[in-house]
C-alpha cells in the first residue's frame, strides 16, 4: 500500500471513530473526514478555541477535546484562558502520564510522582524566574526557577525512544517558558 492510500485508510478509521463519538453525543455524523476544524469532534474552528496540530498533518484537536483526555481532564483553566501549547506522552504501558500546559498567563504541570497532590500545579508566569532542561539517564527533568525555590517535573524511566520523546517535550517546554517571560527576567 502506498503512502497516499495509507493516509486515506487512516482517515476512514478516524472518521468512523469521530462519528461514533458524535452519534453518542446526539450530533449528526459527518459524511466525510473533516478537512478543517477539529478532527476529534468534527466541529469547525471557533467553537472549541485554538486547534492543535499533531505530528500527522491531518489530525487537529480543539481545546475542548484536549481537555477530555487524561491527564488534562483534571486541569481547570480559569475562564478565558486558552492553551498555547501542551505535551504529554500517553503510552499504553504506562499506568499514569505527565502533562505540561502553557497559556498566556501560567504554566501548568502534572506529575504522577506528586502523590501528595495528584492534581495540576499552576505556576503564574509572573512568578517564574527561569526554566531549564536537566538531563539524566533515568529521570530527565524540567526545572522551573521561582523566587522561593524550584519546581521540578521529572518524566519516568521508560524505553529509550519514549524517553527521547519526553526529553524533546521537556526541552521544548523550557524554551517556550523562557520565551514567554518578559525580556530581562530570564538569566
Ligand atoms: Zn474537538
Amino acid at each position: 500500500m502506498d503512502r497516499a492510500s495509507e493516509i486515506e485508510e487512516a482517515k476512514a478509521v478516524l472518521l468512523r471513530e469521530l462519528n461514533k463519538r458524535r452519534t453518542s453525543e446526539g450530533r449528526a455524523p459527518l459524511a466525510k473526514y473533516p478537512e478543517v476544524g477539529c478532527t476529534v469532534c468534527g466541529e469547525t474552528r471557533g467553537s472549541g478555541g485554538p486547534l492543535f496540530q499533531s505530528a500527522a498533518p491531518y489530525i487537529r484537536t480543539c481545546q475542548a477535546c484536549v481537555l477530555k483526555e487524561f491527564p488534562f481532564t483534571k486541569l481547570r483553566l480559569p475562564p478565558g484562558e486558552t492553551i498555547a501549547w501542551f505535551r504529554n506522552n500517553p503510552t499504553f504501558h504506562r499506568t499514569s502520564d505527565y502533562g505540561i500546559v502553557l497559556t498566556g498567563c501560567a504554566l501548568y504541570l502534572y506529575s504522577p510522582f506528586w502523590l501528595m497532590f495528584s492534581r495540576w500545579r499552576r505556576i503564574p508566569l509572573a512568578e517564574i524566574r527561569g526554566a531549564a532542561f536537566r538531563d539524566s539517564r533515568l529521570f530527565p527533568a524540567l526545572h522551573i526557577r521561582l523566587d522561593g525555590g524550584t519546581a521540578v517535573l521529572r518524566t519516568p524511566p521508560d524505553y529509550a525512544d519514549e524517553m527521547e520523546y519526553d526529553r524533546r517535550n521537556l526541552t521544548e517546554a523550557a524554551e517556550r517558558v523562557r520565551t514567554s517571560l518578559p525580556i530581562g527576567r530570564n538569566e
